[in-house]
């Protein structure tokens, strides 16, 4: 499979300009191609295609005095620019037709210089090279300095540049890894209820609060924004506390990453199939929880377990179906009555006392190893299928509100 490693570099002034003009290029390119696809659109022709519009874009471009410049940057730059618009359009039309799942993908959009974040890549065909002495060799960029902080497992077959918001420059690896990283199996499967009075709570009882560390950085996040809405617009103070704020929210985002990089591997090692109730993030960022949810940042928590668990031969699941969680008895399937927000822990009549988030947990494992069942051996699991009157048919609504109630854990 493929992975992601990323590390910091440090261009020189010389090089930060060259890198500055390859962005640019990158972004022409880019903008062009959506223009030609637009008006082709607006005129009722048909599509263009990918290798027309590299024609037009690049090749013939380059020989107009307006766009001779681009032949100054690397023409694998360009080309994965277009390449980007490609595969926008590409998750665009599927979305539109169904075939791709999810939240809906909207068409892409003009890039600006004024984006947080600008990328190019190169790939192996631009001949880029990790040197001996640890420098990046790119095309017509130079020798970067990268902080290494592991090693590559093997040759990358690309790697794309990025400067964001806080003025960083990442160096980003795509890596095939080895063939077999298989972990030797072991017993213990389970379910990952993601709330908000916990960041996660595992059907074996263990409950994960948010590190104190990452509230604290949320704290400090918040007073410099403040501080900036107090600053007057265009004035230099205002830039400075702009850079400042982008600075912070790189430094959360980075070590909710490392945490999350720490708790989904550790949950990985220690079982041999990992169930996560699938909570439509998509949808509940649109409500007021959005802030709360996304800075818990389940989505890219779950997608950490899901890809290491492909990795180490683990089995992972998204427990897509409906079902009341919360208030079913993971001993007995006996669906009880609704419960208020603050019941923490309940008894069923079974007899069985159960901690609220656990019992949750355990049943998402159950749905998890049912559903697991269903698609091999297609039997349907009697205790876990919800009652009719549960069921819900509407996508957004069948989220489980269990999942967003309480409060953010940052
Ligand atoms: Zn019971």
């Amino acid at each position: 499979m493929q992975l992601r490693y990323q590390f910091r570099v440090y261009p020189t002034p010389g090089q930060q300009i060259e890198l500055a003009r390859a962005f640019g290029c990158a972004r022409v390119v880019f903008n062009d191609g959506l223009r030609l696809r637009q008006e082709a659109r607006e005129q009722g022709l048909p599509y263009v295609s990918d290798a027309e519009l590299s024609k037009q874009v690049i090749t013939q471009a380059k020989a107009t005095s307006e766009r001779a410049w681009l032949g100054e940057v690397s023409a694998v730059v360009l080309q994965q620019a277009l390449a980007d618009l490609n595969t926008a359009y590409r998750n665009f039309f599927a979305s539109v037709t169904g075939k791709r799942k999810g939240r809906k993908v909207a068409p892409p959009r003009f890039r600006s210089r004024k984006d947080n974040r600008q990328a190019i890549r190169f790939t192996r065909n631009s001949r880029f090279k990790v040197l001996h002495n640890g420098r990046l060799r790119l095309p017509k960029i130079g020798d970067l300095d990268v902080r290494w902080s592991r090693s590559l497992p093997s040759d990358p077959s690309s790697v794309a540049i990025i400067r964001d918001a806080a003025g960083r420059y990442y160096a980003s690896f795509v890596v095939q890894t080895a063939e077999d990283e298989t972990l030797p199996p072991v017993e213990s499967e389970v379910g990952i209820d993601l709330g908000l009075t916990h960041f996660a709570v595992l059907s074996d009882g263990t409950k994960v609060a948010a590190p104190k560390f990452l509230r604290r950085a949320a704290g400090k996040l918040k007073r410099l924004q403040q501080a900036l809405s107090r600053k007057q617009k265009g004035s230099a103070n205002r830039k400075k506390a702009v850079v400042k704020v982008a600075r912070a929210h790189a430094r959360v985002a980075d070590t909710r990453r490392d945490w999350q990089h720490k708790l989904s591997t550790a949950i990985v090692r220690e079982n041999q199939a990992i169930y996560v109730e699938n909570l439509c993030v998509a949808g509940l960022g649109r409500t007021r929880l959005a802030k709360s949810v996304h800075d818990a940042g389940w989505a890219s928590f779950t997608g950490m377990l899901e890809y290491k668990a492909a990795r180490y031969g683990r089995t992972f699941g998204r427990v897509d179906r409906f079902f009341p969680s919360t208030r079913m008895c993971s001993d007995c399937g006996r669906v009880n009555e609704k419960m208020a927000l603050n019941v923490r822990a309940w008894a069923c009549p079974c007899g069985s006392h159960h901690d609220r988030d656990v019992n949750a947990a355990r049943n998402v494992r159950a749905a998890g190893q049912a559903d697991l069942n269903d698609r091999g051996a297609r039997v349907r699991p009697p205790a876990m299928v919800a009652p009719r009157s549960e069921a819900v048919t509407h996508p957004d609504a069948a989220c489980s509100t269990r999942s967003v109630e309480g409060i953010s854990v940052l």
